[in-house]
């Protein structure tokens, strides 16, 4: 081995320029842009010069890592303009994961998107009069198909100048907006009724209370956390009372010595003293989930239906669309909303209305398993076991052991909490590394594979994994090269 002092080695090092006009780098420069390749390049040498600091390269080490210079940089370079927001495999079985995106878009969805936002669209132009159109037009006729009810008729006692109004949907950014919006309109400056139970917190800080204060509503709370009955309602109405509302629990549940009023009976009331009845569904099932073994979530229809004025709910939860909250209901309220300048500021935008409208599709032909959310709810044990074993037949990798259990799924992202999906999980464990360590190991693959951890071990559960993600998801496990001791 040559010995060399360390200033010899720095001394060794070419300058950034130099490398950059270099044979190697002038193409990668061309392609990735000069500031992305200087600031790789910088990355490189310092790392270099820390190598050559702790000695731990000599003379010949140098010389090679100089050779290697222009693959190094190129590998940082790329490393940096890789996207941020990058497809995940969610082997969680949590299937409406708030942090992992919540609902994957239906294929149709994706060819929608892809057809229409690369050109001009026709998203608020009629093209039969020329004129201009509403955004609204594209999903709201597809709402009102699966959303068709007659009020008048539904509700027994509707007043006969209410009757019969057509139902009307439109769409913001997200339920949250939704309930803004809604609150606003109907209740600035006035009081909104709600029962103690329902004053919730839903995942990434959406609560009832401060929603209702940014709204400029007053928030009037009736009953208690466990109890509350109509006539607390009934007791708390004044002359400034603006709205009933009703705030669904979609992420939790009061057990035991619990009471509240049915909807009807809260539509009866507010019908009698002529207040709008609002309820925050939350997470809006287009489609009935009790035959799919889920109690406990009501359709956006079922709340129509019990004579609810306006409904709100997410776009990306049960229904299994884009992020977006909707809000159904009688058409002179969703008329006033759709003229308040908040619901301007938090419109949608095409690449919305084209999901929106394709998974909306799927609904009116009754297609369900053609939603991902929908298939994977529906998904039997039996089809998530036979997967599993294939997949573990495929793993290949000696120092990783790979059992199968029975197992829960849920549904998540704020839905159905009592909900229990009865699946197969892979458990895994890997010589030399704890749950946690193989947990990361699985997350910083090239495509990242997100497991849950459990009683010491690693869980997959395939009902989240999408089957066309199956392959990818045994290659991250046979690519681990874990070593075993
Ligand atoms: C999920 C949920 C919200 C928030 O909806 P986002 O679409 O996430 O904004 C509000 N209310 C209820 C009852 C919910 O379940």
């Amino acid at each position: 081995m040559k010995t060399a002092s360390s200033s010899d080695l720095y001394r060794k090092l070419p300058a950034v320029d130099d490398l950059l006009q270099s044979k190697g780098l002038a193409a990668l420069v061309a392609q990735e842009g000069r500031a992305t390749v200087t600031d790789s390049a910088r990355t490189v040498l310092t790392r270099l010069r820390e190598e050559i600091a702790s000695r731990r390269l000599d003379a010949d080490g140098i010389d090679l890592a100089i050779s290697g210079l222009p693959d190094a940089i190129e590998r940082e370079a790329r490393q940096r303009l890789r996207y941020s927001l990058r497809p995940v495999i969610n082997a969680t079985g949590v299937i409406l994961h708030t942090n992992l995106a919540r609902a994957p878009l239906a294929e149709n969805a994706l060819e929608h998107i892809g057809e229409t936002a690369g050109v001009y669209s026709n998203l608020e132009f009629d093209l039969e009069s020329g004129e201009r159109g509403k955004r609204d037009v594209h999903v709201d006729r597809f709402f009102s198909k699966l959303l068709d009810v007659d009020v008048g008729t539904a509700a027994p006692g509707y007043p006969a100048e209410r009757s019969s109004p057509a139902i009307a949907t439109i769409v913001v950014n997200n339920n949250a907006a939704a309930v803004l919006l809604a609150l606003n309109t109907l209740a600035e400056g006035g009081d909104v009724i709600v029962s103690r139970g329902e004053l919730v917190e839903i995942g990434g800080s959406f609560r009832i209370p401060e929603i209702m204060a940014k709204s400029g509503a007053i928030l009037r709370e009736v009953g208690t956390t466990n109890r509350t009955r109509i006539a607390d309602y009934e007791r708390a109405i004044t002359e400034r009372t603006k709205l009933l509302l009703r705030v669904h629990r979609s992420n939790f549940q009061i057990t035991g010595f619990t009471e509240r009023p049915e909807l009807r009976e809260l539509a009866a009331l507010a019908r009698t003293r002529n207040i709008p009845f609002m309820e925050d569904l939350g997470s809006g099932a287009l489609v009935d989930l009790r035959s799919m073994g889920i109690d406990g979530e009501p359709t956006v229809l079922d709340s129509l239906h019990a004579g609810v004025d306006v409904v709100t709910y997410s776009g990306d939860k049960l229904l299994g669309g884009p992020q977006a909250g909707m809000l159904s209901g009688r058409s002179d309220l969703i008329a006033h909303m759709r003229s308040n300048p908040l619901f301007r500021a938090l419109r949608v935008g095409k690449l919305t209305y084209a999901a929106l409208e394709s998974t909306l599709l799927w609904y009116v032909k009754g297609h369900y398993d053609s939603i991902p959310v929908m298939r994977m709810i529906r998904a039997s044990e039996e089809e998530i076991s036979k997967r599993a074993e294939y997949l573990a037949n495929k793993i290949k990798s000696p120092s990783l052991s790979i059992e199968l259990l029975d197992g829960e799924s849920v549904i998540g992202g704020g839905a159905a909490p009592s909900a229990v999906l009865t699946t197969r999980l892979m458990a895994l464990t890997a010589t030399g590394l704890s749950a946690d360590e193989l947990a990361a190991r699985l997350r910083a693959a090239d495509y990242p594979l997100i497991a849950r951890i459990e009683g010491g071990r690693v869980l997959l559960d395939l009902r989240t994994v999408l089957p066309e993600q199956d392959e990818a998801l045994a290659e991250v496990l046979n690519s681990l090269g874990i070593k075993a001791g």
